[in-house]
């Protein structure tokens, strides 16, 4: 593949805006990394710029390409499409990339890294050092004894590297070293677009690497180099990077680059205050099992479940598999996750997009197509300055709210490939379209996200053995056992009724008998349909009774009646 040489663009004012998002692969895309390119995309598309998506693998031993692949497919899912990058929709995005100012994963890019560290060697701004991790631990150690705030010395360094011969001859010794780079003599200042000026005082400033021991560049170098010569206008990212920022401006001013503008948006912290994280998925699990008292779990070593939980490592297969066991939904924090959840990708994106900013007057929900709305009214300086929560009722409200909006047809299209993604045991029932139909009607408007009716409709394709009573619960005890078992009672009629009726439209013939025995009996509906419910699902909850039976059909629903009769409790 051939990319044309890289001009190195100005950042004008009035010029073409130009965002990036620069996730590093080494995992799933996660909320906060969503947040940072869907800001970043609203404001390129708000203002007819151009928004690029660059992949940041220089860790090498992290970076993974599948993780590339994630990260597009999330993105893609979250209708977040970019001007230049890899090219989302080729097999191979590393050989397949859009955008003049390419490649777009920096481990393509060494070139411009290594001219750029020729050029800070050449400006006396980079130095080799040859200090060891114990050396330099040892340093920090007196540092704190000392309480000063810890700052690199290089004077030593510097006198190394003055004295040519010496140098040469530890680098032909292949002594292991990393490159420094020499931080100014003067306080770093950086103007951010929301957080104001920010300046760091020249003492707290550390000489930091560009250049690693494997001798490939560092986030810094790599990120900045990147952005000036992308043509980056604004680099917008979380304010976790706001520590790294000093750095890069250094970088930019020692590099002869013209700055690109900063805006640091608000961390994203759960409800409880903690920052959300992967870790979250093990705190619930590790609770549940606590609550569960599970001794042990299928196909994990004893030792790591131990360890996991006397929290000595949040190991996630280990989290993941006592979900599993425990039949447990964990908190989603990857965008993959809330797919699999059933959420719809429009809310995640307006939901995501409230987290640090908002329209004013407001105004939360953004209509059927958020991003349009995102288009047309993404400011930056209605980005405010405090974290922001996750609040995951309010997000599962605005997925409930969408999902009974959604034309029925988009519903069910939606709902067909999440049961084809994740849920094979229905390919039957959405292969027959009126049932399917009947299933959908059904559960529309009961559903707070795509997965609930899979979940909750899993009676309509298990097995008739599979259905396993219990006649505790509170719904159950009432529907069945209440005066002398009268629930069973009426299954017992039921099944002589029932018996009676054409197979053909057994549903509707069913419903028809139930409201006329109803309506001559004086009967309440409920006394018919409850045992009913609980016979074929062994739930209180199902679709309307007619749309239920169509699709069980008359064979299972009576099959599924005498079971229920044959373990009445005594
Ligand atoms: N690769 C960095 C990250 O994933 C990018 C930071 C930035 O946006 O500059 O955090």
């Amino acid at each position: 593949m051939e990319f044309a040489t890289i001009p190195i663009m100005s950042s004008e004012p009035n010029k073409k805006v130009v965002t990036r998002f620069a996730p590093s692969p080494t995992g799933f895309l996660h909320v906060g990394g969503a947040r940072t390119a869907l800001f970043n995309w609203a404001y390129a598309r708000a203002n007819g710029g151009e928004f690029i998506l660059r992949i940041e693998d220089t860790d090498k031993a992290r970076s993974t390409p599948e993780a590339t692949k994630a990260i597009i497919k999330d993105m893609q899912w979250l209708g977040l499409d970019w001007d230049q990058g890899p090219d989302p929709d080729a097999d191979d995005p590393y050989a397949n990339q859009i955008g003049d100012r390419g490649p777009y994963f920096q481990s393509q890019r060494s070139g411009l890294y290594d001219d750029a560290v020729k050029k800070l060697f050449e400006k006396g701004r980079a130095y080799y050092c040859f200090k060891t991790a114990e050396e330099l631990d040892a340093l920090r150690k007196a540092a704190r004894a000392a309480k000063k705030p810890y700052q690199y010395d290089p004077a030593d360094m510097l006198a190394l590297n003055a004295d040519k011969d010496a140098l040469q001859a530890r680098l032909d010794a292949g002594d292991e070293h990393v490159v420094r780079f020499k931080m100014p003599d003067h306080d770093v200042a950086v103007n951010d677009e929301i957080l104001g000026e920010v300046v760091v005082q020249q003492a707290e400033l550390e000489d930091f690497i560009i250049v690693k021991k494997d001798g490939g560049p560092t986030f810094h170098l790599a990120n900045v180099v990147d952005d000036a010569a992308m043509g980056v206008t604004l680099v917008m990212r979380a304010q976790e990077h706001l520590n790294n920022t000093p750095k890069h401006v250094a970088l930019f001013e020692a590099l002869g680059l013209e700055k690109p503008r900063f805006a640091h948006i608000p961390l994203i912290f759960n409800s409880d205050g903690s920052k959300m994280s992967k870790r979250d998925k093990a705190k619930v699990a590790r609770q549940a099992a606590k609550d569960a008292k599970l001794e042990s779990v299928d196909g994990i070593d004893g030792q790591l479940f131990a360890d996991f939980l006397a929290k000595k490592n949040d190991e996630l297969p280990v989290a993941l598999v006592i979900a599993k066991q425990l039949d447990l939904v964990l908190p989603e924090i990857d965008v993959a996750d809330f797919r699999d959840s059933g959420y719809l990708p429009e809310v995640l994106d307006n939901y995501l997009s409230l987290l640090g900013w908002s329209p004013g007057n407001d105004v939360e929900r953004f209509g059927p197509n958020p991003l349009s709305f995102l288009k047309e009214n993404f400011t930056l300086d209605r980005i405010g300055k405090s974290a922001a929560k996750f609040d995951r009722d309010k997000l599962a409200k605005f997925n409930t709210e969408a999902v009974v909006m959604l034309p029925v047809d988009d519903f069910a299209a939606r709902l067909k490939a999440h049961l084809a993604a994740h849920y094979p045991e229905y390919d039957d029932l959405v292969a027959n379209d009126a049932h399917f139909k009947a299933f959908c009607e059904g559960y529309q408007e009961r559903s707070r996200s795509l997965d609930e009716p899979a979940k909750g409709g899993r009676f309509f394709v298990c097995s008739d053995d599979e259905i396993v009573y219990d006649f505790t619960p509170k719904g159950i005890k009432k529907a069945m056992m209440k005066n002398d078992g009268e629930g069973f009672v009426m299954l017992e009629r039921l099944v002589e009724a029932f018996g009676d009726l054409p197979e053909e439209g057994f549903g509707n013939a069913a419903h028809d008998w139930m409201a006329k025995t109803a309506e001559a009996e004086s009967l309440n509906m409920g006394k018919i349909a409850q045992p009913i419910r609980v016979a074929v699902s062994s739930g209180t909850v199902t679709p309307p009774i007619d749309a239920t039976l169509n699709i069980l059909g008359k064979a299972r629903t009576l099959t599924r009646f005498k079971n229920c009769i044959a373990v009445k409790p005594a």
